[in-house]
């Protein structure tokens, strides 16, 4: 049977280069970054460049990229720190955050007050909300708002919340999990506080990821030890994965708009196919403001049920519904449930990658509509 993966919102296949760099790496420069004799030099030259390639692709400055092990970690580390290392009275985050960061939130709760923004329909906080909610009191404040969702696609303005959050001296924290390597970004213009990455959602390995931070010093150290990443997270260093996340990070952003002028082609043509051929069929996603990779289908009532994702499969479809980055872990949608969103459709995420083919699209339109043909019969 054919397979077609559609679920890259999850984790994206790695690229060769990645792969190439990274045996380059586990074969031939085997040293401790943090040893003085020329093996440990060599691997801490290499270090350092791979947190150079990752600060020029976002215009940062190679000093305020802190390697990780994921992006979970990256935004655990900002929010369990802003109490104790920026004062931070209040936060003011999106409701359809990740839960690496809803979580982390719930555990500071006793700290901090937490205030939920409004969104609009499709997802994206209201920037009016935002600058009224900063304009009363003086509570010393973290925004905190992803980029972009991962089950939606929906796309926050994240340059006009850094403008609105510095007029009234607040903290910004996003999490970028999803738009790094997949739209420009200038941590400089933005004057962005705090950015969470993970290498695997472009084309990199699992298991590693980065923090930007605008003032290195700001945050106390995470992880404490050996003094490893200028004292912020001690361990050595996972350096195989390293490299080939500064690879991933370096391609991306050179081939970004030819990318996502491909991949956005892939995701119209099987919105309008599938729209064009299903009767009932609702887009989640708004088409015109939202991360091109992620396509959110609500499926006719008939066709809803919790076997869905199952029965795609079955057919060689992968995608997935709800909470797909959480474990398997079978709960009904926070993001969904924000957005109001029927119970009784089901809504399933498909999202791509520039390694997807136009026929994958067809054979999964085909699919989808064979399984529609054998509910409706
Ligand atoms: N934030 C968002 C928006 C995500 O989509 C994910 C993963 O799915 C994460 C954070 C967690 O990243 P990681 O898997 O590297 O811990």
């Amino acid at each position: 049977m054919r397979k077609v993966y559609l679920d890259n919102a999850a984790t994206t296949p790695v690229s060769d280069e990645v792969i190439e760099s990274m045996v380059k790496n586990l074969k031939q420069t085997f040293g401790n970054p943090s040893s003085s004799h020329h093996f440990g030099r060599e691997a801490k030259g290499q270090l350092e460049e791979a947190r150079r390639k990752i600060a020029t692709a976002i215009h940062a400055k190679p000093s305020q990229i802190c390697f990780t092990s994921c992006g979970t970690e990256s935004n655990n580390s900002v929010l369990k720190n802003a109490f104790q290392s920026l004062q931070i009275e209040r936060i003011l985050v999106s409701p359809i955050e990740h839960p690496s960061i809803h979580a982390t939130i719930k555990e500071v709760a006793q700290d901090i007050e937490i205030v939920y923004l409004p969104i609009d329909k499709f997802g994206s906080i209201l920037t009016d909300s935002l600058e009224k909610l900063l304009s009363e009191g003086n509570k010393k404040t973290l925004v905190s708002v992803m980029h972009a969702n991962n089950e939606v696609g929906a796309l926050n303005d994240i340059e006009t919340i850094c403008k609105i959050s510095k007029k009234y001296n607040a903290f910004v924290h996003s999490d970028m999990v999803q738009t790094m390597g997949h739209l420009p970004l200038n941590m400089e213009a933005l004057g962005i506080d705090f950015v969470a990455a993970s290498a695997h959602k472009f084309h990199g390995p699992k298991g590693v990821g980065f923090l930007y931070i605008k003032n290195p010093n700001c945050l106390k150290p995470f992880i404490s030890g050996g003094s490893q990443e200028r004292g912020m997270r001690s361990g050595t260093e996972n350096m195989a994965s390293i490299i080939g996340m500064s690879v991933a990070l370096e391609h991306a952003v050179k081939n970004i708009a030819d990318d996502e002028a491909y991949v956005n082609n892939l995701r119209k043509s099987m919105a309008e196919k599938l729209g064009n051929t299903i009767l009932d069929i609702e887009i989640i996603t708004n088409l015109e403001n939202s991360l091109y990779t992620v396509l959110t289908i609500g499926f006719p009532e008939i066709m809803s049920n919790d076997m869905l994702t199952f029965q795609l499969d079955m057919k060689g479809i992968a995608c997935s519904s709800g909470s797909a980055c959480s474990s398997g872990a079978n709960k009904g949608s926070h993001v969904l449930e924000a957005l109001n969103y029927p119970k009784e459709r089901k809504a399933i995420r498909f999202s791509f990658s520039k390694f997807n083919k136009m026929d994958e699209i067809e054979y999964a339109v085909e699919k989808i509509v064979e399984l529609y043909t054998e509910t409706v019969k």
